[in-house]
């Protein structure tokens, strides 16, 4: 059957703002719980990432680039790095992953930000 490529992009960028947005929000400090989350979710994504084709590629680079769960840095940075290593086999370009930071936003009004966010 003909893949329909709109609709695989389409979702690829819904799941990628996801799944950035919700490294932007991880705890600077997790507990050990926090980060044995983030690490069951990054592994069921793939899983049940819903393009099989793009969950098989992205199981290669799981296993070659386990996710970094210790903090919300480095949790971004390797989101940002795996998400280069796919535009790199789709011949996209490289994202600057120093622009991370502030890339992501939550549009959520609890933020941990001391001056009334
Ligand atoms: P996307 O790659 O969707 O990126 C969206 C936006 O995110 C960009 O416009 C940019 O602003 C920003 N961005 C780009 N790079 C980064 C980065 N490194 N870090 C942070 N932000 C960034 N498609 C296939 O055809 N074959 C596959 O095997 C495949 N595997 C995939 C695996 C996964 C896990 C996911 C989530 C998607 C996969 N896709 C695959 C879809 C593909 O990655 C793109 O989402 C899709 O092709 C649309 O690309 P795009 O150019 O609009 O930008």
């Amino acid at each position: 059957k003909l893949g329909n490529e709109t609709a695989k992009a389409e979702l690829g960028r819904a799941a990628w703002k996801l799944f950035h947005t919700t490294f932007a929000r991880f705890p600077d400090k997790p507990t050990a719980e926090e980060s044995s989350a983030l690490n069951a979710y990054i592994h069921l994504f793939q899983r049940l990432y819903p393009c099989g084709e793009c969950a098989g590629h992205f199981r290669t680079i799981l296993d070659k680039f386990p996710p970094q769960v210790s903090s919300r840095s480095t949790a971004a940075a390797w989101g940002c790095h795996v998400h280069n290593e796919v535009n790199k086999s789709l011949k996209k370009e490289i994202f600057d992953c120093s622009n991370i930071g502030d890339f992501y936003d939550c549009g959520c009004a609890d933020g941990e930000a001391p001056e009334g966010g």
